[in-house]
């Protein structure tokens, strides 16, 4: 699958299911004093981001009724206030629910930039066929109801390792939950999902799918969650292509809500961001080194990082970034820096493809005997924020 290095330029073909495959580039598109010798490469990919009917008509409507039976008894017991009406629960106005970032790293995935992409808002056209999203573009698919944020680089990898919670965007009452339905989908037939319910202050309900398995919050059914606490770790259970969270909210009168604002939201408001997201949040999610490429692998297979701390001297290096929500035009400069401060190479990239939600692009560069050993550092400023990785040469 990795081509080959003995030419200038590689294609970086990924024939791999849920990936689609990449340009090459021409040749002379390489920059500065390593240009001359013939291992110097380049290559490409993306990552396609999950894009599946989330949850079939059949199971919202099972877990609607699960929900429902719940809060019967959790209003029977004081547990949750009853009557959500009239903008009032028990008379008293609704308090505004306000959402903060449902996904957070752990562990070596949050030494990273980032570690998370949007692939779909929720369709604002309640009649089905036209897809709309809050910002009047088709970034979702018909009649999704969520949105789905995705794991990426490495997102099997990541789940193996617990990497990527799921945790409250607000706080609420446990209204509902399931667990030990199979993690490792990778189509819209893998049954039913594991997802915690959970229920705010106003009534409002955020449904937080595609967990995996057996890693759903301990708390009961009526017990309390607070804002940012752990749900579950981002998973690939149900009718799902990658592991992701799907977040489907619904206000106190049962209406479907859209969290982001926008020229075409006709959902439901509330809740809604604190802060949010741009609707192109383009960002470097990860920078890496290695002394070859990384391997990309169909799903459900962990991919191979070959990521390194330590580079030989007399062989090639590997330099990797990966983004979210690239659009063309935006320049990436790189610069490989020696241990005294000084630049060893700097280049520049751009893509010319509109937009990839998630796209990794490496350079691959012969590393002369004659240069400094010590602690290196890869470097990329990137839509005006600067991210970097240190590496030693030896
Ligand atoms: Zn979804």
């Amino acid at each position: 699958m990795n081509a080959s290095s003995s030419s200038v330029v590689h294609s970086f073909l990924l024939p791999l299911a849920g990936l689609a495959v990449l340009a090459s580039q021409g040749p002379g598109a390489l920059e500065g004093p390593l240009r001359s010798t013939p291992l110097e490469s380049r290559g490409h990919g993306v990552y396609e981001p999950p894009a599946a009917t989330c949850l079939s008509g059949a199971d919202r409507r099972r877990i609607q009724g699960e929900i429902e039976r719940n809060r019967v008894v959790l209003e029977s017991l004081g547990v949750l206030p009853t009557a959500h009406s009239g903008g009032a629960v028990n008379g008293q106005r609704y308090p505004l629910v306000l959402f903060s970032w449902p996904v957070r790293a752990v562990g070596a995935a949050a030494l990273d930039p980032g570690v998370h992409g949007i692939s779909n808002f929720v369709d604002n056209d309640p009649s089905g066929g036209t897809l709309v999203e809050f910002q009047c573009g088709a970034r979702t698919y018909d009649n999704h109801r969520g949105i789905d944020i995705f794991s990426w680089p490495f997102p099997w990898n990541r789940m193996a390792a617990d990497e990527i919670h799921v945790v409250a965007a607000a706080p609420g009452v446990v209204v509902g939950k399931q667990d030990g339905f199979p993690d490792q989908s990778c189509s819209t037939s893998g049954g039913q999902w594991n997802a915690v319910y959970v229920q705010h202050e106003d009534g409002s309900i955020a449904w937080y799918g595609h967990l995996k398995t057996n890693s759903v919050t301990t708390r009961m059914v009526g017990e309390r969650v607070t804002r940012g606490e752990y749900l579950g770790v981002m998973g690939s259970s149900g009718n799902s292509t990658g592991p992701h969270l799907h977040l489907e909210v619904y206000d106190g009168g049962g209406q479907l809500v859209d969290p982001f604002a926008g020229p075409c939201r006709v959902l439901a408001e509330r809740p809604t961001w604190i802060e949010q997201p741009p609707y192109y949040d383009s960002a470097v999610n990860r920078l890496q080194v290695g002394s070859t490429s990384v391997v990309m692998n169909p799903c459900p297979m962990p991919d191979v990082p070959n990521d390194a701390v330590v580079l030989s001297r007399g062989a090639l290096g590997y330099f990797t970034t990966f983004y979210r929500d690239q659009r063309a035009g935006q320049t990436s400069v790189f610069r490989i820096v020696r241990p005294d401060g000084s630049t060893h190479h700097t280049w520049q990239h751009a893509s010319a493809v509109p937009h990839y939600a998630a796209s990794w692009w490496w350079w691959s560069f012969f590393i002369p005997t004659s240069v400094p050993t010590g602690t290196w550092r890869f470097e990329v400023v990137f839509e005006g924020e600067t991210s970097s990785t240190d590496f030693v040469v030896q």
